[in-house]
């Protein structure tokens, strides 16, 4: 392997050989691209730069105890120190603040929540991610409701877009949509149109890896997600609001996310108006603060099984590679994911048997 971790871009060079190409620049390609040249790969990233991508408008938000049921997030407890040590690492090399530990405060439905959230945070396990229920009202007179509310510990936020700008600045690469019919062709050495050629091309191309022909056989469950931006006409406190949906901060004072619908059915980015009315109706039922909805937009999440990432080489192509599926949770997962999937590709250490691609599915 050559090339170094945390050293800028160079120059492309047509007709180098590559140790991994990567196709798509969401937060799947860029993280395993960061974990390939911490491993000491050399890489160039690839994408076709849509304006909409479900990286580009997601909130980022990392949130351990998750859901109606109050889930502790997947093994978590291993997950959170691998994303805080991955992204503070990223962030001296890019010299950008894109990781924020934020406050959450979790509002209660109904008592029956409450009394399930008291039930939780006596087990060990949840301990260190629950408060003790609150009062109504615990942040401000018009938000909250009679069930009051909790706040949520070792919750942060990932800046998805600008953890994507900033790396793109400081990696090999090149905007281009591939075209595998076309552009790919898979022998000794996998090449792509352009001269550029590599060991291995990796696919991390979220939902569109449906249309891709090497990979149409892996069973995806797309989830549509809505999302609004929205300017409040007062102040509210600048922290994360859970009540059923999200209400999110933004670096601008007063403007905040709201969000997101998940619809299993309409598998296509336009932003819905019942995914709007949906998150209206639901922002109403606890947010008495006037506000305006300055953007709304839509993407679709790739899930395959539980928001857990499929990852390894093609059964058949040995130099070709899917990195995908980090469904609702991309920011928690894609380190520690990317990380196995980078010490394979370099090192040759063996994938959790549970996410391999060439143990999980079979190709048609
Ligand atoms: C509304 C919404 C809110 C969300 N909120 C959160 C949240 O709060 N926390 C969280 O952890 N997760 C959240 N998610 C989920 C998270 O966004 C995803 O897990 C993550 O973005 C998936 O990233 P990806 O790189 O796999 O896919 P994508 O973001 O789709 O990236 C794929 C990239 O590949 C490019 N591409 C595809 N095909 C090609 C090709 N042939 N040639 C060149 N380029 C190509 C695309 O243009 C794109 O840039 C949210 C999702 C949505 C929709």
């Amino acid at each position: 392997m050559t090339a170094a971790a945390d050293t800028p871009a160079t120059t492309n060079t047509p007709n180098r050989i590559w140790d991994v190409i990567i196709v798509g620049q969401g937060l799947a390609g860029t993280t395993l691209a960061w974990q390939l040249l911490h491993a000491g790969a050399s890489v160039l990233v690839i994408d076709e730069e849509a304006p909409v991508t479900t990286s580009k408008i997601a909130a980022g938000l990392i949130t351990p105890i998750t859901g109606q049921r109050l889930a502790l997030s997947w093994r978590v407890d291993d997950m959170l120190p691998a994303a805080r040590a991955f992204y503070a690492r990223v962030e001296a090399t890019i010299g950008q603040k894109v990781f924020h530990d934020r406050t959450a405060v979790r509002l209660f439905k109904s008592d029956i929540e409450r009394d399930l959230w008291m039930k939780r945070k006596e087990l060990p396990a949840f301990q260190a991610h629950l408060t003790d229920p609150q009062p109504s009202n615990l942040l401000d007179p018009s938000i909250g409701d009679a069930s009051g509310g909790g706040f949520h510990m070792q919750t942060a936020q990932l800046d998805v877009a600008g953890y994507l700008a900033a790396s793109r600045a400081h990696f090999n690469y090149e905007a281009m949509a591939l075209d595998w019919h076309r552009d790919v062709q898979l022998s000794e050495a996998a090449s792509i149109a352009g001269g550029y050629r590599a060991r291995h091309i990796i696919s991390c191309e979220g939902f569109a890896a449906t249309r891709n022909p090497y990979f149409s056989w892996v069973p995806f469950k797309g989830a549509k997600g809505d999302i609004l931006t929205v300017r409040f006409h007062r102040p509210v406190p600048p922290q994360c609001l859970h009540r059923g949906i999200w209400v999110v901060p933004t670096s601008e004072p007063g403007v905040f996310r709201v969000g997101a619908t998940y619809d299993w059915r309409t598998l296509d980015q336009v932003p819905s108006i019942s995914g709007r009315a949906e998150i209206e109706d639901r922002l109403a039922a606890f947010f008495q603060v006037p506000y305006t909805v300055i953007d709304h937009k839509a993407a679709i999440r790739p899930i395959i099984r539980e928001s857990k990432a499929l990852m390894g080489l093609h059964p058949l192509h040995n130099r070709l590679g899917f990195f995908n599926g980090l469904g609702s949770k991309g920011s928690l997962h894609a380190p520690w994911f990317a990380g196995c999937f980078a010490a394979h590709l370099v090192n040759g250490a063996p994938l959790p048997p549970a996410f391999d691609l060439r143990r999980r599915v079979d190709p048609l």
